[in-house]
């Protein structure tokens, strides 16, 4: 098999710096109070026009235990009730945002999130399946994505059977790394043999598709700890895989605070530990999607990478091109039509707004015609690690070059380094450039510079 990449260390760390990570353009930092429910409501009423299918994310905050590389918005208990107060509240929420959808819209793809998901029972899960049954068209096209985040420490063989009873086809797990040392230093204690168990538990209950999630950068990682989990890991064969870059932001998220930085690995490490993940796996015949993400040849983000008909969204990657996205739960964010839209991140808040009977909205956006095109354009770099100028110019009616024309010295400069390749009629990220996607994201990114993004700077993760 042929790299995808040409892994070059000085090179990476001269262009290592913080960038988002475009799961949406504009990225979150960018939405404001301003956007009220009464947008919402009129976005959601244009979108029913479109007949769009939908997916639906639901956020399910709790955890038992933390762990300290976290970023996620989650609540630490091992209170089982506090579970059935939020499903109630949940319930509620659907009832009212259910009911601005056109019934006829059907629910593709369906994705819980957490937190940890299934420190919900199946039945409080079935439930809340249930009741998303009531408020829109669950598909039941063999095509359909419902996955669930699964911890394999605390979900049991029984609830697997019981999610895939449910309609539950995809699982994702976190894994990180199962060096012992690595697991002491980040909290979380996971054993090979209980991970392998819940995916054999998938397999054997037919989901179609475990995903699993790795993390290079953490403390106390060693080359020879991380070649061990990802021999472990490529031998159970998942048909996806994350390898994400720790991003040690303990200012923004409180859990890091309890990591010992001087057990970081140092930056020549860090590339080191991706560019063994990325041997790895290349070698092991698991295709690059794009940011972070690889994929078995007859994965469906496989096909739909070779067919340009991938999608980067809150989520990661994804098939399903045309949905609107409907979040659900504390910090869920939406994208319907030309908007996106949040929830309140605070618990009590969310719990608040939607108990006197209000859409639990605390921000979000209206995309301008100038969004939208650059939302395309990154959209293209993500998803495809090219820029397809004359689509670009057809769908927008522009002239590609004049319209960016400030972006070109940017452009000009990766292109001197031998990340990107211009032409006429597109812009490629070479080999040398496909581990630094976000660089050329960033140059067709109106808001990089401004304020509103330098305050956000700390947020954003390194780009290696
Ligand atoms: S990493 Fe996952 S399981 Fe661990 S605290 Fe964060 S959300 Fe919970």
């Amino acid at each position: 098999m042929t790299s995808t990449f040409t892994f070059e260390p000085d090179l990476l760390r001269r262009y290592d710096r913080p960038g988002p990570r475009y799961t949406s353009y504009p990225t979150a930092p960018q939405f404001t109070a301003a956007f009220t429910s009464a947008d919402l409501r009129e976005h959601i009423r244009r979108s029913n026009a479109s007949g769009h299918a939908l997916s639906v994310y639901v956020h399910m905050p709790f955890c038992a235990s933390p762990c300290f590389y976290c970023a996620c918005n989650r609540v630490i208990t091992r209170d089982t009730a506090r579970a059935e107060q939020y499903l109630r509240h949940l319930l509620q929420e659907l009832v009212m945002i259910g009911a601005l959808f056109e019934r006829e819209r059907e629910v593709l793809q369906l994705h819980l999130g957490g937190g940890t998901p299934n420190f919900f029972r199946p039945a409080q899960i079935a439930r809340l399946l249930a009741a998303l049954g009531r408020q829109f068209r669950l598909s039941a096209r063999a095509q359909r994505d419902y996955s669930i985040e699964l911890d394999p420490r605390t979900v049991l063989p029984q609830d697997i059977a019981a999610l895939a009873a449910l309609g539950f086809n995809r699982a994702s797990l976190g894994i990180q790394d199962f060096d012992p040392d690595v697991q002491r230093a980040v909290n979380r204690i996971q054993s090979v043999e209980q991970t392998l168990a819940v995916i054999e538990a998938c397999r054997a209950n037919g989901f179609r598709s475990v995903n699993v999630d790795l993390i290079y950068g953490l403390p106390m990682q060693t080359l020879a700890g991380f070649e061990r989990t990802l021999a472990t890991v490529i031998d159970a064969r998942p048909d996806r895989l994350a390898v994400y870059g720790y991003a040690h932001l303990p200012e923004r998220f409180k859990p890091q605070r309890h990591l010992d930085a001087t057990f970081l690995p140092h930056p020549e490490l860090r590339i080191r530990l991706l560019a063994l993940a990325i041997e790895r796996l290349e070698a092991a015949g698991y295709c690059y999607i794009g940011m972070d993400h690889f994929a078995l040849p007859q994965d469906d983000l496989t096909a739909a990478r070779a067919a340009g008909d991938l999608q980067r969204n809150f989520m990661g990657y994804t098939t399903h091109a045309d949905c609107d996205l409907v979040g659900l739960g504390v910090s869920a964010i939406s994208h319907i039509g030309a908007s996106f839209s949040q929830n309140h991140r605070e618990l009590d808040a969310w719990e608040a707004a939607v108990a006197a009977g209000r859409l639990p909205l605390a921000r979000g956006l209206t995309l301008t015609p100038d969004d939208l095109l650059r939302a395309a354009v990154i959209q293209q770099v993500m998803c495809r690690g090219e820029i397809d100028i004359a689509a670009i110019e057809a769908r927008h009616t522009i002239d590609f070059h004049a319209y960016f024309s400030s972006a070109w010295p940017a452009l000009r400069a990766l292109e001197a380094d031998g990340l990107i390749a211009l032409s006429p009629s597109s812009i490629r990220a070479t080999p040398r450039g496909q581990l630094l996607l976000r660089l050329l994201a960033m140059c067709f990114d109106r808001y990089i510079g401004t304020q509103s993004a330098d305050a956000a700077a700390p947020r954003y993760s390194r780009v290696v």
